[in-house]
């Protein structure tokens, strides 16, 4: 992409709205704009980013066998009166009428809608295990939005639904998605800590909140130092009792945050534990018949029997990720991007436009990176060399190649690694080798 042809309206001051450096820094970067509190439009760089992380997700959940759907946002409010939650869910829910004066609604969550699609289709166990699930905008009428996405009204959320015919087959499903979950944060550069939390008005038994450290979290956490050190396993290994196993390590007794402010407790865990803020990213919970008994999803069990379905879901909260890993990862500079998360993977800086020598290697670095498959923002503008360094630390992207007339002299360009800052004098060839082996 040439800087160029780019849409990209970066900020030089603080927007005063901002209260936290995600928020300021996707403004200044040219990422997001407000259109009204909590609901915000996706320009370019942002947008990419936004799908960087849905395709990880996406991976992930495929490689454990999730099936991708898509849901309306729009829902009847029938189906919630099903459910009992119409009248509980409360202001949050954003309610809307039709022209025949019908109860609508705009989804804040979508156990509902994904109960009565499974309830009318499958009829049998032989159809079960089964996880669907979908990357869909959300809106909840949120009190107080704030911190820009990562507190929005309307946001976007990978909602996965999981159907089993017995206790030990929906643990089976819980189990997987927590480990997946590990890995899913993990290729974003995140280390999410899971902590066992309140079923809220979702309801059920048994839950985990995925939270990533970070000082202006909402969140408190109490975690276990040596935890920070553990391996994500590779789930493709993990035979039933290996995923039990696994589970049970990463899940005691690092889960809990209101049982540390028990003293008992406390003594019992020792001095390993730590206290830290965190952002919480996503929330798999484990409910079993609260939905399928409420709105009669029943399968023919093996021996004949009707068998009412044990649920689960699971939520990543897609755009909020995209403020957290900002949270977790930025200097006083700019944002400064995992590699697997980042906009576009080289930013090329022509520090003399119409310099012939700058003109002709900048165009050749281009295409030598294009034919790679190494996504470039190639800033070819007649601007001042300082604007261009202070846009590019800015938007965070991870390697910068300087192209100067004086390098040129020497057949050198200038490499920098935005998340070290380290520069490197290099000829074009080791340049570009160097960025191609990371
Ligand atoms: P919170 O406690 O932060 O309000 P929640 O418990 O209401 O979140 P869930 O119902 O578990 O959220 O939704 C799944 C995920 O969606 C959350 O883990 C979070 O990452 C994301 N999410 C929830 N509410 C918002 C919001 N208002 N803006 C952005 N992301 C959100
Ligand atoms: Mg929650």
């Amino acid at each position: 992409m040439r800087r160029t042809s780019f849409f990209l309206p970066t900020l030089r001051e603080n927007p005063a709205e901002a209260q936290i450096v995600s928020h300021r820094l996707m403004l200044r970067a040219g990422m997001v704009r407000q259109a009204s509190a909590g609901i915000y439009s996706w320009l370019p760089l942002g947008y990419r980013v936004l799908q960087r992380i849905e395709n990880i997700i996406r991976e992930e959940q495929n490689a454990v066998g999730c099936l991708e759907m898509l849901m309306p946002t729009i829902q009847s409010a029938d189906l919630w009166r099903e459910s009992g939650r119409f009248d509980g869910y409360g202001r949050e829910m954003l309610r809307i009428k039709d022209r025949h004066d019908r109860d609508l609604l705009y989804g804040p969550t979508n156990e509902e809608q994904i109960t009565e699609i499974f309830r009318d289709a499958i009829s049998s166990y032989r159809d079960l295990p089964r996880v669907l699930y979908q990357i869909q905008w959300k809106f909840r009428d949120e009190v107080r939005p704030r911190f820009g996405v990562m507190r929005g009204r309307e946001f976007l959320m990978k909602d996965a639904y999981s159907f089993d015919l017995n206790y030990q087959s929906a643990k089976r499903s819980y189990n997987l998605m927590f480990m997946s979950y590990l890995r899913t944060f993990g290729r974003m550069g995140l280390k999410a800590i899971p902590m066992r939390a309140d079923t809220g008005p979702i309801g059920g038994d048994l839950s985990h909140e995925f939270i990533i450290l970070a000082e202006t979290g909402e969140s408190e956490v109490f975690y276990d130092k040596n935890f920070l050190t553990f391996e994500t396993p590779f789930i493709g290994d993990l035979n039933e009792t290996a995923l039990e196993e696994c589970f049970s390590k990463w899940t005691h007794p690092y889960a809990a945050t209101k049982e540390l402010h028990d003293p008992n407790k406390n003594e019992e865990l020792g001095s390993n534990i730590l206290s830290a803020r965190g952002i919480e990213v996503g929330h798999i919970f484990y409910f079993g018949k609260k939905y399928s008994l409420a709105m009669g999803a029943t399968v023919t069990g093996p021996e004949g029997n009707k068998v009412i379905l044990e649920m689960g879901s699971y939520g990543i909260g897609v755009s909020r990720l995209v403020g957290a890993i900002i949270e977790a990862s930025h200097d006083e500079f700019g944002i400064i991007w995992p590699d697997t998360i980042a906009p576009f993977s080289v930013g090329l800086i022509n520090v003399a436009v119409s310099n012939n020598d700058c003109d002709r290697e900048c165009e050749n670095i281009y295409i030598k990176l294009r034919d790679a498959g190494i996504e470039t923002l190639y800033d070819d503008r007649n601007e001042r060399a300082g604007g261009k360094f202070a846009e590019m630390d800015l938007i965070g992207l991870p390697w910068q190649i300087i192209v100067g007339p004086k390098g040129l002299k020497d057949g050198k360009v200038e490499l920098k690694r935005r998340c070290t800052g380290e520069h490197l004098e290099l000829s074009i060839e080791n340049a570009l080798t160097r960025i191609s082996s990371t």
